[in-house]
């Protein structure tokens, strides 16, 4: 594939990136006031082009996905009820799930981000690619639109690697601060598809599923691992799951490509959850996962999920773009909360689903 621009990226020295976006994504808009809005989109294209990183990365072209594609991951029924929906002017799929005109095109047009997404890493012209995109996907399941999510936009992406491309093992890496229960349930019983979710848990936090016992099932059995915790973990915590359960996941599953399900919402000014993250702890996460992708020679291609305080998704989305330049970080405008080390109760529970998965 050829590249979309002319940059200043390889010259600089920089690895090149490739990102996906499309004003379409704007046209998605709630009735109402609501967090998954536009302007977190705005927000993060705003501080690209601000922080100099919009003229250094690709931004490459792409289409729609088919409806094939999407049901190469979901039930024809949910395809024919968000069309429906948006040809009916939009409405609310769930109580959170909203439609309108566009955003059966909108969500059409983020899956097909992530073919080609796929298809640019895979093609061998980038190691590194950033889908930013909306409606976010990973709550959607293979039957039902939920939590802002109407297809499952990972899901698609990692379908066509493997119909495509031929990929026999892949991995997805949700840090959303939401467990992916949409991605789990699609991959929940597949052998060549791993799926970790690190996620707040507990009473009435959505969606209530990823438990740490949730690790697959039939042939799957062993591919799910899910590292449920409780509010209020700092980046320290964070960078223990790193090194003691999600860097060694994946040098064992040796995968031929890594996704990243990239949420923002574990910043600790977000709105909806109760991580203490920062943007500097983010920009850590994409480094040492970015260095086991090298480590291994394997591609990464990440998308936008959640992240609902402007501010700290624009700066956190551009820590990671620079990581996958191999640039220098943004300075964390916002602050680190000081968390001290990771408490025994947290390392016992992080010892534990070590054990689970007999690492
Ligand atoms: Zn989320």
């Amino acid at each position: 594939m050829p590249r979309a621009t002319s940059t200043s990226g390889s010259s600089s020295g920089r690895e090149p990136v490739a990102l996906f976006y499309n004003e379409l994504f704007l046209k998605h808009e709630a009735p109402f006031s609501h967090p998954e809005s536009p302007e977190r989109l705005r927000a993060i294209l705003s501080l690209l082009r601000e922080s100099g990183a919009h003229d250094e990365v690709d931004w490459a072209p792409f289409k729609a996905a088919s409806e094939e594609d999407i049901e190469a991951v979901h039930h024809e029924r949910l395809v024919r009820q968000v069309l429906e929906a948006s040809m009916g002017g939009g409405r609310y799929l769930d109580p959170d799930t909203y439609t309108n005109t566009y955003s059966y095109d909108a969500a059409m047009l983020a899956a097909g981000a992530l073919k080609a997404a796929v298809d640019a890493v895979l093609g061998g012209e980038y190691r590194r690619a950033f889908a930013l995109v909306r409606p976010p996907g990973h709550h959607a399941t293979p039957d039902r639109a939920m939590g802002f999510c109407l297809f499952n936009n990972v899901a698609v992406g990692v379908r066509h690697a493997q119909r495509t491309h031929g990929v026999q093992r892949a991995f997805i890496v949700d840090w959303d601060v939401h467990h992916g229960n949409g991605t789990q349930d699609i991959f929940y019983e597949d052998p060549d598809v791993f799926f970790f979710s690190v996620h707040q848990y507990g009473a009435f936090f959505y969606p209530g599923t990823g438990a740490m016992t949730e690790t697959g099932a039939g042939p799957g059995k062993g591919t799910t691992a899910n590292v449920p915790l409780p509010a209020g973990m700092t980046d320290a915590v964070y960078q223990e799951v790193w090194n003691r359960i999600l860097i060694p996941l994946i040098r064992r599953w040796q995968p031929e490509i890594i996704f990243i399900s990239a949420g923002y919402d574990a910043h600790w000014r977000d709105p909806l959850a109760g991580m203490r993250l920062s943007v500097s702890g983010f920009g850590w996460l994409a480094t040492q996962l970015l260095r086991a992708a090298d480590e291994l020679g394997v591609p990464v291609v990440a998308t936008l999920e959640g992240g609902y305080d402007l501010e700290a998704l624009a700066l956190s989305v551009l820590a990671t773009v620079r990581a996958m330049q191999g640039a220098p970080l943004p300075e964390d405008a916002l602050g680190i909360p000081d968390g001290g080390p990771p408490s025994r109760d947290v390392l016992d529970l992080l010892d534990h689903i070590r054990a689970i998965h007999q690492i």
